[in-house]
């Protein structure tokens, strides 16, 4: 990509003279209170078992268990009764279905997108099967007793909620985290299929049920009919491959708003050569670019199984046709839906300092809230006066296509000399022996202020410390005019696989708490 082709879109920073400034107001987190980071550290620590987990989600489960099991035991015996189970397991099938929906009204009032959401999701699913089957062995061991198991199965009643109690089990079983990884596209099918079982079967089961099977229906038809109909768009979109970062490069002129940075889409492409599985197949991706620009919608999607290669293979023909003199670029029609998820209610923007960690394809996010804080700056409403970019690669040969984008970040912040922001691009790369003579040599070329390349892993701890000190350096506090007790913490959004989340909380961890509370707090939040 050549730097004027690159998503970023470059804004003229010396319009800032004439804009009066209107800084966002800045609402610290209760979790930056200096009493109450403590609690809050620990609540983020994630708990060995899993990259997921954390203590503050354990909290929730927990209190979420107890309630549970108050009202399956509460002057019951689970035994001899296992009626309650079955009404207490009937009273969660909203809530299973209200967590699976992609707009749902829990996220809405905790301001977190669904995808936050899932791990409550997949507990109270657990809780409804292990209630379902108490509910179904209890009568099973009850009828075995009492000599009449044949004669009660023959009943019209009894069959619906044995098909019941066999469809939530069949969800259950084809939901392990292994069917949901290798296979999600049947994982889906057997989801849907499962479920729908699972309603029609307790539906005729009891009536009782049917409340609550038109609420769980309802839940479901609201998200599904409704709301995502409202924010799905059919439009074309041009592909280009991108072979260095081993991605595709998808840009969507027809859509150049109504999306916050961190925030991300759901795709299908409707094309016969993605197979007749893949392209009804719809897979998330986090918008690269910032609303309201002229490139419109960008999406780097990185090869890394059976739908994006087949999307990687079908820009790919773009490249052969642009060396016989063709379009490197291919039109495709596609469906977008969303946008989801970002960073909710935290305004980058209102930090003294902002962090961003993305590790492969978790770039898309750093360059969409990075333009986004350039473009505030511009407005006169960014507070951030430090932005730091910190994106660790694999393979240093991925930087390549990116060069132009990150450069031409740091470059608008340094062309204005009103700007108060100063950015800075940090690019860690691991794998030293798979770069190429000619990469190494292209990297060497690159001399520009604020843009660093460094081999192996970044130690955490040290870039945020680093961050903070240049953030809260004295002369910077002094030229800014800004009383240098009131800074308003630094924001660290992370992106990129699961164990990077952990990493960025240890590092936090082992920045001492002075240092922490010299920039106001230090707040993580991971896309
Ligand atoms: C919120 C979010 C934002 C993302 N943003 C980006 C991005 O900007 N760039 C990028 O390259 N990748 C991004 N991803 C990852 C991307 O969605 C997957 O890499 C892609 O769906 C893999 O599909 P596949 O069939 O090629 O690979 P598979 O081998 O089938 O799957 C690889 C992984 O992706 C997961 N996955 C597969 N299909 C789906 C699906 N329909 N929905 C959710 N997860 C799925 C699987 O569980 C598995 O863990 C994002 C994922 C999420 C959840």
């Amino acid at each position: 990509m050549a730097s004027d082709d690159s998503h970023i879109n470059l804004v003229d920073m010396s319009r800032m003279q004439s804009i009066p400034k209107t800084l966002p107001r800045h609402i610290g987190p209760a979790s930056t209170f200096p009493s109450l980071q403590p609690l809050s550290s620990v609540l983020r620590t994630r708990l060995f078992y899993s990259q997921e987990m954390t203590v503050g989600r354990l909290a929730i489960v927990a209190i979420y268990l107890g309630i549970m099991l108050f009202a399956s035991l509460f002057k019951n015996n689970l035994f001899t009764n296992s009626k309650r189970a079955g009404y207490v397991a009937m009273s969660q099938v909203p809530l299973v279905f209200a967590l699976a929906t992609k707009n749902n009204i829990i996220g809405m009032f905790a301001a977190v997108g669904y995808e936050k959401l899932n791990f409550f999701h997949r507990f109270v699913g657990r809780i409804l099967v292990l209630l379902v089957n108490f509910h179904s062995f209890g009568y099973f061991y009850r009828w075995q007793l009492e000599g009449t198991f044949t004669s009660s199965m023959r009943q019209p009643s009894h069959i619906w909620g044995v098909l019941g109690f066999a469809a939530i089990n069949f969800v259950y079983l084809s939901s392990f985290g292994f069917m949901r990884k290798r296979f999600h596209t049947l994982f889906f099918v057997f989801h849907f299929v499962g479920f729908s079982l699972f309603l029609v079967a307790i539906y005729k089961h009891q009536p009782i049920m049917i409340p609550y099977v038109f609420a769980a229906c309802g839940l479901y038809g609201l998200d599904r009919v409704i709301l995502r109909s409202i924010k799905t768009r059919f439009t074309k979109a041009t592909i280009r491959a991108l072979p260095e970062l081993n991605a595709t490069h998808i840009q969507i002129p027809g859509i150049n708003a109504g999306w916050r940075a961190g925030q991300h889409v759901r795709v299908q492409v409707l094309s016969k050569s993605m197979g007749w599985v893949g392209c009804f197949e719809v897979h998330p991706f986090t918008v690269a670019s910032v609303s309201e620009s002229e490139e419109g919608m960008v999406l780097i999607c990185q090869d890394v199984g059976d739908w994006t290669r087949k999307l990687y293979n079908l820009a790919s023909a773009g490249i052969a046709a642009a060396e016989k003199g063709g379009e490197v670029g291919r039109e495709v029609r596609l469906m977008v839906e969303g946008p989801y998820g970002g960073l909710g209610c935290t305004v980058v923007s209102s930090y003294s300092a902002a962090l961003l960690i993305a590790g492969g394809s978790g770039i898309t996010f750093a360059l969409s809230a990075a333009q986004h804080l350039l473009n505030c700056e511009v407005k006169g409403q960014n507070q951030v006066e430090v932005l730091h970019v910190v994106w660790i690669i694999k393979d240093p040969a991925s930087v390549c296509p990116l060069i132009p984008t990150l450069t031409s970040l740091i470059r608008q912040a340094q062309c204005s000399p009103m700007s108060n922001l100063t950015v800075n691009v940090s690019i860690y790369y691991t794998g030293t022996s798979r770069a190429s003579p000619k990469t190494l040599a292209m990297l060497d070329t690159i001399h520009l202020g604020g843009l660093e390349m460094r081999p192996n892993r970044p130690d955490i701890a040290s870039v945020i410390t680093e961050t903070i000190d240049q953030t809260v350096k004295p002369n910077r506090g002094l030229a800014s005019g800004k009383d240098e007790t009131r800074y308003q913490g630094m924001i660290i959004a992370v992106c990129g696989p699961a164990g990077l989340g952990s990493s960025v909380e240890a590092g936090v961890g082992k920045v001492d708490w002075a240092r922490k509370r010299s920039v106001g707090g230090v707040e993580v939040c991971e896309e």
